[in-house]
């Protein structure tokens, strides 16, 4: 019997599933989601699940904030608690020029209302007395950001989108698309064909090979990070915002009764997901620099993950010119975890009603990179 779906989603992140759930509120006829492995195995399921509204571009902002909305009332719509922990988010800087790139950043901020403090350095040491601050130029704090739980909200949108009829199947790999005059004909595993006008790529850090199956050129490549996270420790009676040691590029916050510290990012693309000693030591050092205390923690286990880096470290989103109804989710750059409810109702409008209203991606179409359109933001991002 012909196999046939309305719309094909490939990849079992939190990208593909969010769209799932959203285009199955909406009717959208029959989705059937494809995974290589096990749901969540990817990028998802080594996030360290940051959530913060301190983007410095607009169009972050705009997902921030939409998705914030479905953070706030996640367990009232998907019955599942999301463990949103508003510790905050901390942003260091030590050089004239980080100071500047914060004023701005909370300029724009300003505009979308979200409670930005600006901190001197007397302030911080004040009230973080365990960071070390004699470098330190100034800092930003916003009370409203923090960290939830990748595990349960994937689980929130994968109960919600099967409720909705969504078929998912796992331990099935898409290896080819196929594309006849100018538009998705078909999806194949290894042991079938199924035909679908609309096929959304949802892959994070394999977005591209992804693309390439269908001959369309996808700019995402895979940056791995490393993690680590210390022994029992305890730095402070009240709750370790999110900390980001700006300068260094290395952050840290508060895992159950450890620390979570960031480990290196690497320079050069790789699908690589080992740890190594040597990221262990200059992890260490990093965080023994910035808070001297952790000279007497432990390191008790860490892991690897890819972040799915776009050209400009933007998401990119939608149509594509060459191949009609390839839809992208794509190059997050480490944002996808805090930004999947938002894609998931943006992608869902633009397949259902042809255009997205609830924000105007236009400006994170594919096409920006050959028009030299570029969202750039005022200084190298910085990827949780
Ligand atoms: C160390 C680390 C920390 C991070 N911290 C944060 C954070 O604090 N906040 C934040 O917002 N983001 C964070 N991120 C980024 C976030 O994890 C990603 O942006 C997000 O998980 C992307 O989700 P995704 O669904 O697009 O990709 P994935 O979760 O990688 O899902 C893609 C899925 O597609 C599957 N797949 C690929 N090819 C095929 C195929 N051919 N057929 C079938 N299935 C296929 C893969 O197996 C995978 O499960 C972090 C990432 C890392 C690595």
């Amino acid at each position: 019997m012909e196999k046939t779906a309305d719309i094909v989603i490939i990849g079992g992140g939190i990208v593909g599933l969010s769209i799932a759930y959203y285009l199955a509120l909406k009717k959208a006829g029959k989705i059937v989601l494809f995974e290589k492995g096990q749901l969540g195995e990817g990028s998802t399921g080594r996030c360290v699940g940051g959530i913060r509204t301190q983007f410095s571009t607009e169009i972050n902002i705009r997902f921030s904030l939409e998705s914030l909305k479905t953070f706030e009332q996640f367990e009232d719509e998907f019955g599942v608690n999301p463990e949103f922990k508003k510790i905050g988010y901390l942003f260091l800087a030590a050089s004239e020029q980080e100071i500047r790139v914060f004023r701005e950043n909370i300029t724009l901020q300003g505009k979308f209302n979200i409670p930005v403090e600006f901190l001197s350095p007397d302030e911080i040491r004040c009230r973080w007395p365990y960071l070390r601050t004699d470098d330190v130029l100034g800092g930003t704090f916003c009370p409203r950001d923090g960290c939830a739980g990748p595990s349960e909200i994937l689980s929130g949108f994968v109960n919600g989108a099967k409720k909705e009829g969504v078929k998912i199947c796992e331990g099935t790999e898409i290896v080819g698309i196929s594309v006849a005059k100018g538009r998705i004909h078909s999806v194949k595993t290894q042991d079938e064909e199924i035909f679908a006008p609309v096929v959304i790529n949802a892959g994070g850090p394999h977005a591209a090979t992804i693309g390439g199956m269908a001959g369309v050129h996808i700019p995402v490549k895979p940056l791995r990070r490393q993690i680590f996270i210390t022994g029992p420790f305890h730095l402070a009676d009240h709750p370790i915002p999110l900390t980001i040691d700006i300068h260094r590029g290395w952050y840290f916050r508060q895992e159950g009764n450890g620390l979570l510290l960031s480990g290196p990012l690497d320079p050069e693309p790789s699908f690589n997901l080992n740890t190594e000693y040597e990221a262990m030591a200059e992890t260490s050092e990093n965080a023994m620099y910035r808070v001297p205390a952790l000279e007497k923690a432990r390191i008790g286990r860490g892991w690897a993950g890819l972040y799915e880096i776009s050209p400009d470290h933007h998401a990119i989103l939608g149509k594509v010119p060459e191949a009609e109804g390839l839809i992208l989710a794509n190059g997050f750059s480490g944002h996808g975890f805090q930004h999947s409810p938002a894609v998931g109702k943006v992608i869902s409008e633009l397949i259902t009603d042809g255009k997205a209203s609830t924000i105007d991606i236009s400006s994170l179409s594919i096409e920006r990179f050959k028009k030299g359109e570029l969202v750039l933001e005022p200084m190298t991002a910085f990827k949780e």
